[in-house]
């Protein structure tokens, strides 16, 4: 099972500086005005072979001065739910603030573990001005600066224990995991009672880790799949579900553990941003992806036409990703659920699925022959060979060439398109790689 540390703290502590710290990345805008880092913070960590997911609780802060502070404190709320460590950043510059009280009032309450830091140390000097943090009752703050990096190695040793050791599922191979995903009210619970009705068919039931994240099994209509939930799915929050972080959080786990993951749009309101949130952590994820649309029994227009727009719509959304099935479905009349399941059963076999060397070759050779890369600089780009990469997560190709580095993105999107054109990958992200002959 796969884990998770969120970040919290006020605005200007330095969350986002940590946050490309620990990830590597430098995506986030870090900005000297509080609140205005606006980015998706979610990104993958990795210490001594170990990886993690890390998500920036700031990136969501929505900077209304009523709300700000109400937001702050739901969003911690949140993350003691679903985060299996907490990082709490304050600012060793500033000293203890009334927000941060508040903010320790919570943390000071959960089971998770929470980890203090104090953060801006850049200089030893620092160090003897962080002992005020004790006066938050969260024990011993560490000394970190996310600007140098200092200390942050120690902190993620310290991350490492929290976490415990790494916990594998006992599960059996070559089962589908299916992840039902979307933003509230889309119909993820009405669509699992659905699946498994009243008298919960479970053959297994594999608690996961310190949290609720729970691989069920079930064996019904034929089909035998795993649903991967968090019990928070079924479980209401407190929290406001309207809350866009809220539905990122809740997801994050049960997309990880999946292979494919069923997102839920409802009809009645179409894709929105938090549709297109869950996606990308799909994406992210290198999942699968089948979506339904929900709730088709209160659309009116059902016609051909209202159809081909809902789709066109939907994958111009999700462009350039766009090769997916979508399914119209009803959780509430059970409208196409099992044409759903099989859906989500075909596209997890075909993510499986293995092209031998020579029929690709035979297929994809005459296609690069007729539309070979574009020369560059008056060089001529040869692609002799082709196979599929064995024991890869998502199908993965590889093609070989003389001159690989002037092979660009739009040739391997040509190369892709092709591949999938003639062989069914629908709903998996394929990697296509340009590698030296
Ligand atoms: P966030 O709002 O909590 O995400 O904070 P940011 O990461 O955007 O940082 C706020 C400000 O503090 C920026 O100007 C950063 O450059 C600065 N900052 C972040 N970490 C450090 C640090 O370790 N040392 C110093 N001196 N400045 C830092
Ligand atoms: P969740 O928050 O994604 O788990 O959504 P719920 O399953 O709790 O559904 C939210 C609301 O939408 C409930 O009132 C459901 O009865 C309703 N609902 C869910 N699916 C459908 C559907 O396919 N058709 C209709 N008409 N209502 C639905």
């Amino acid at each position: 099972m796969s884990k998770l540390v969120a970040i919290v703290g006020r605005p200007n502590v330095g969350k986002s500086t940590l946050f490309n710290r620990l990830t590597g990345t430098r995506a986030a805008i870090v900005s000297e005005h509080a609140g205005t880092t606006r980015d998706r913070q979610y990104g993958k960590c990795e210490w001594c072979n170990r990886e993690f997911s890390i998500v920036d609780t700031g990136g969501w802060v929505v900077n209304s001065d009523d709300i700000f502070e109400e937001e702050i404190r739901k969003q911690v709320l949140v993350a003691t739910e679903e985060a299996d460590c907490i990082l709490f950043v304050v600012d060793n510059d500033n000293g203890i603030t009334d927000l941060d009280q508040q903010v320790a009032t919570i943390l000071r309450q959960t089971k998770v573990p929470v980890i203090l830091c104090a953060n801006k140390c850049d200089d030893n000097k620092d160090i003897y001005q962080s002992a005020e943090f004790y006066g938050l009752g969260l024990g011993t703050p560490y000394c970190i600066s996310a600007a140098t990096g200092s200390g942050t190695g120690d902190l993620l040793d310290l991350v490492l224990e929290k976490l415990g050791p790494e916990t594998r599922q006992e599960e059996e191979a070559r089962i589908p995991r299916f992840a039902i995903v979307g933003r509230p009210n889309a119909g993820k619970s009405s669509l699992i009672n659905a699946f498994i009705g009243e008298d919960r068919h479970i053959v297994t039931d594999i608690a996961g880790t310190t949290r609720d994240s729970i691989l069920t099994r079930y064996d019904k209509f034929g089909f035998d799949f795993y649903l991967v939930d968090t019990a928070g799915i079924r479980k209401k929050s407190k929290v406001n579900e309207d809350l866009e972080f809220y539905s990122v959080m809740r997801s994050i786990r049960a997309i990880e553990n999946s292979d494919v993951c069923i997102l839920l749009i409802d009809a009645t309101r179409g894709i929105e941003s938090q549709d297109m949130n869950i996606f990308q952590l799909v994406q992210r994820n290198q999942k699968s992806l089948v979506v339904a649309i929900n709730k088709w029994d209160l659309v009116e227009d059902k016609s051909q036409r209202a159809i081909d727009h809902f789709q066109q719509t939907i994958r111009e959304r999700m462009a350039p990703f766009d090769d997916f099935p979508i399914i119209f479905t009803s959780a509430l009349t059970k409208q196409r659920i099992y044409k759903l399941l099989e859906t989500a059963k075909n596209v997890y076999v075909q993510r499986q699925a293995r092209i031998t060397t020579a029929k690709l070759n035979e297929e994809m050779l005459p296609l690069i022959e007729a539309y070979p890369p574009p020369s560059i600089k008056g060089k001529y780009i040869k692609i002799k060979y082709c196979m599929q990469l064995p024991n890869t997560q998502i199908p993965s190709f590889v093609f070989y060439a003389n001159l690989p580095q002037y092979v660009k993105e739009p040739y391997k999107r040509f190369l892709e398109n092709k591949i999938r054109e003639r062989w069914n990958f629908s709903g998996t992200p394929i990697n296509i790689f340009i590698r030296q002959k």
